[in-house]
């Protein structure tokens, strides 16, 4: 007999009929989502065949250039989920407000906020992009949406995935029941469960960090990448790799697949900027996510899940990954916050650092 394989339709379905009294409303919004994901995987995988690459010649809210492939993912992804009639409002990357659904169309229960293209930056050199959501529950569908009902702490999410545009396309998914893994078929056209339950292994030795903005980081963030290049010679007693895509979605994959730790973290750059990443369609999907295959997502000195959202596009540190690894370097922000506690000396740095020559 021919092995069952699960589809996402399947995996949505039975999952309602495991919660008595769900209404469906949440498996037709995840089917609108992932029908988004396959036609952006499709102008994506089509690239420069249908003139897809390349800048827009704008600049988003946030004074990023906008892709081309920006603008077509967000057109994409609400008009694909604003007919459906399980949304009452989303919240993007590329809008600088919120975009109730029309009056027109009928409004739903959910707030969809979402990253078109994330690692767009990257698009026209061929590296994985792809797209980052969340589902809150709207906190008063019978008036008309506004931005403060997207403000809620990560905690509350229902539902948070990323989809990958790589040498495959696939979708991750949580629902606070633990992270499964999907892979589209593209000879059917659909997803199929292909990683369930992926856990972040405990322990790990390899860090992604950009190490271009060394010179910035606070103490804690110094100590533990220079112990980490110390290897085998320094207080770990072991190697540690380094990893860098600049692509969020592509190092949370490597790091669901095999552990690992990411870090954005608070750095004095551009001091009125507490962060790189956007709290509401990055770090709390990512975290949401990173949380329920076991591993921790944090600013450094807070969960990330816990922050209390102030804007739309605000911006957090980011510090997530192998449990052990991330609750060092929690342990090294609070031993700073507590000075008698630290015995790190910063000035050991310099004849350490990254690319300097012994
Ligand atoms: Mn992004
Ligand atoms: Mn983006």
């Amino acid at each position: 007999m021919r092995e069952a394989r699960k589809t996402l339709t399947r995996y949505t379905i039975e999952s309602e009929h495991r919660h008595p009294g769900s209404t469906g409303d949440f498996s037709g919004l995840l089917n609108s989502v992932a029908t988004a994901v396959k036609i952006i995987s499709n102008q994506v995988g089509r690239g420069a065949l249908v003139g897809a690459l390349g800048s827009a010649g704008v600049e988003n809210v946030q004074g990023e250039v906008q892709k081309k492939l920006d603008i077509i993912s967000n057109e994409v992804m609400v008009g694909e989920t604003e007919w459906s009639g399980h949304l009452a409002a989303m919240a993007s990357e590329e809008m600088e407000d919120i975009l109730p659904v029309p009056v027109s169309e009928q409004r739903g229960k959910y707030l969809l906020v979402f990253d078109p293209l994330d690692g767009s930056s990257n698009i026209d050199a061929n590296i994985t992009v792809g797209t980052i959501f969340s589902v809150l529950r709207s906190p008063d569908p019978a008036v008309p949406p506004r931005a403060e009902h997207f403000f809620q702490p990560g905690v509350k999410q229902v539902c948070a995935g990323f989809a990958l545009y790589g040498a495959s396309t696939m979708l991750v998914l949580t629902t606070g029941d633990g992270v499964d893994g999907f892979t589209l078929d593209r000879d059917i056209g659909a997803f199929i469960l292909t990683h369930p339950q992926l856990r972040i292994p405990e322990d790990c030795g390899e860090f992604a960090i950009n190490a271009s903005n060394e010179r910035f980081w606070e103490p804690p963030v110094r100590r533990y990448i220079q112990e980490c290049l110390a290897g085998s010679t320094g207080p770990r007693g072991r190697d540690f790799n380094m990893r860098w895509i600049a692509s969020l979605v592509a190092e949370t994959y490597r790091i669901l697949t095999r552990g690992g730790v990411f870090l954005y973290p608070k750095d004095n750059k551009e001091p009125e900027m507490p962060g790189r990443l956007r709290l509401l369609y990055e770090c709390n999907p990512i975290a949401f996510i990173v949380e329920q295959a076991g591993g921790i997502a944090s600013t450094g000195r807070e969960r990330v899940m816990e922050l209390q959202p102030s804007g739309l596009h605000e911006r957090v540190p980011l510090i997530f990954g192998s449990r052990n690894e991330v609750a060092r370097i929690e342990g090294y922000h609070r031993d700073q916050s507590d000075e008698s506690g630290s015995s790190f000396d910063d000035s050991l740095f310099n004849s350490r650092s990254l690319f300097r020559i012994p």
